[in-house]
């Protein structure tokens, strides 16, 4: 079994509860902070068995698939705006995420909102609309809106040709006002973006550009249907580079179908060769059932839990080795970037784009499904390009549902966001919420999965790849109401 190697914020002394009995050893690694822990394969083989159920990513609290449709109009969303406008931290900056569903071709591993089209006459009609949707946003707030960032995500961003996503980011930044430490970050396909759009992009004022690599192995990229080369993401990272973007991100996907030991291997040493200054590092979520093209392939395609588990550990290994800290549950940093800062500083944070180190009180989210934020609701847009274009028409918010959080959900919102960036959330005996909880985490405890210390729950290293479970099992409104749980993909 591949070691787990870890980087943690005190040496193995202070850490002794999260190492849970003779499951794991510990030994120093190759860096001053380094700790190696080797799990016992037996133990982890058996618990992945038992928990490896599908569960939420926990992106938000409640998960998307409980949230209300036919309750949470576009009037409550306006409401939860207004209400938020009105607030002490009514004047705090959003951050903005914009969806641009296009792509060329599907790759059929996808699990993405997107339209695969080659139709580039939908690019005006699409933009109009997210324009339109941010001037109505404008209005409401009455002038223009404090931003800190905009992302772009897709979809293909850069499906959309230079002139429209000038047209896009030039008109979002006429009625907003940029904090002093604003910043632009974009998606792209390294099999379809050009050089120029990387300098065109970076003239418009980005300087975040994450790249969609999944796999480095031609046999896989074959496999998901995707065209891409090593040859052409060296050339757009050297580029980025050139141009002074100061952030390059890498996502990669482990478990993949037919994904074997070997094209980890390939494709993190590829990475590494690359240097990107943070890594995704997801595990592939098989949900056939919503999207389409995941049905050309079966079950017996894809890696079983342990061999899929054994994948995510070796990529794990050869990023530590090679200097990457490992930050929550699927990302990893260099030291010294803002992540890695965040998550040492115990300040990282988690939304619908993953680990982040701002913690906006705001996120405005424009396109077809995007996720809008308040501290108070979650409201997601129409997620069919046609019925976000009407509604737009219409003159009206596209809310498709959302959800306004009640006291009880923004308690334990906060306990599984910390459970999420930090691995360790305070408890309150006097709820009755924990009391039932701890009921249900009784046997993780005795199997080593959390630890209970000076009334702080943590998860162990060995409890690190049940992270999901662990909060699904601390989710009060899943044990509360039993939702249907097949709308998640497996936690491990
Ligand atoms: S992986 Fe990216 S490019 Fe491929 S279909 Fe999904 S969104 Fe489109």
């Amino acid at each position: 079994m591949v070691p787990v190697i870890v980087w943690p914020l005190a040496g193995p002394s202070d850490i002794n509860h999260l190492l849970p009995r003779t499951r794991i050893i510990c030994t120093k690694g190759p860096g001053a902070d380094i700790w190696i822990f080797t799990p016992d394969m037996s133990s982890l083989s058996e618990l992945l068995r038992k928990y490896n159920q599908p569960a939420p990513r926990y992106t938000s609290y409640p998960p998307v698939p409980d949230w209300e449709t036919a309750t949470f109009t576009d009037g409550v969303w306006k409401n939860a705006l207004v209400q938020f406008r009105n607030s002490e931290e009514g004047n705090a900056p959003a951050q903005v995420y914009i969806h641009l569903p296009y792509c060329e071709s599907l790759c059929t591993f996808c699990a993405c909102n997107k339209r695969i089209t080659k139709n580039h006459e939908l690019e005006d009609p699409y933009i109009t609309a997210v324009l339109k949707e941010w001037d109505m946003y404008s209005n409401l707030y009455g002038g223009p809106i404090p931003i800190s960032e905009i992302h772009l995500g897709g979809g293909t961003p850069t499906f959309f040709s230079e002139e429209s996503l000038s047209r896009l980011i030039n008109g979002i930044l006429a009625h907003a006002v940029k904090t002093p430490d604003f910043e632009m970050g974009i998606e792209v396909h390294p099999g379809t973006t050009t050089i120029q759009m990387v300098r065109h992009l970076h003239t418009l004022g980005f300087s975040r550009i994450s790249m969609g690599i999944q796999d480095f192995s031609p046999f896989i990229l074959e496999k998901i249907n995707r065209t891409q080369s090593f040859k052409q993401t060296l050339e757009l990272v050297n580029e980025a580079r050139k141009c002074g973007y100061h952030s390059i991100n890498f996502d990669l996907v482990y478990g993949l179908p037919f994904q074997k030991i070997s094209h980890i291997e390939y494709t993190v040493s590829k990475v590494i060769q690359l240097n990107p200054d943070r890594i995704a590092f997801y595990g592939y979520a098989h949900v056939p059932w919503k999207s389409k093209g995941q049905r050309h392939f079966t079950e017996a395609d894809l890696p079983e839990p342990v061999a899929r588990w054994a994948l995510f550990e070796k990529g794990k290994e050869m990023l530590a080795m090679a200097g990457y800290l490992s930050i929550g549950m699927d990302h990893f940093a260099k030291p010294g970037d803002a992540l890695s800062d965040a998550f040492q500083d115990g300040t990282l944070h988690r939304n619908f784009m993953g680990y982040t180190e701002q913690n906006a009180r705001l996120l405005i989210g424009l396109g077809a499904s995007a996720i809008g934020e308040t501290p108070d609701a979650y409201a997601q847009n129409e997620p069919v390009i046609e019925d976000y274009l009407a509604r737009i028409e219409a003159g009206e918010f596209p809310i498709f549902k959302g959800h306004l959080l009640s006291e009880t959900d923004k308690i334990w919102k906060q306990h599984i966001m910390e459970l999420m960036c930090h691995q360790k959330t305070d408890m309150d005996l006097n709820d009755p919420n924990w009391l039932t909880a701890l009921k249900r985490v009784a046997e993780m405890r005795d199997e080593g999965l959390i630890s209970l210390k000076n009334m702080t729950l943590h998860i162990t290293y060995l409890g690190l790849p049940f992270m999901r479970t662990i909060c699904y099992m601390l989710d009060y409104r899943h044990w509360e109401s039993s939702p249907e749980t097949s709308a998640f993909s497996a936690a491990v």
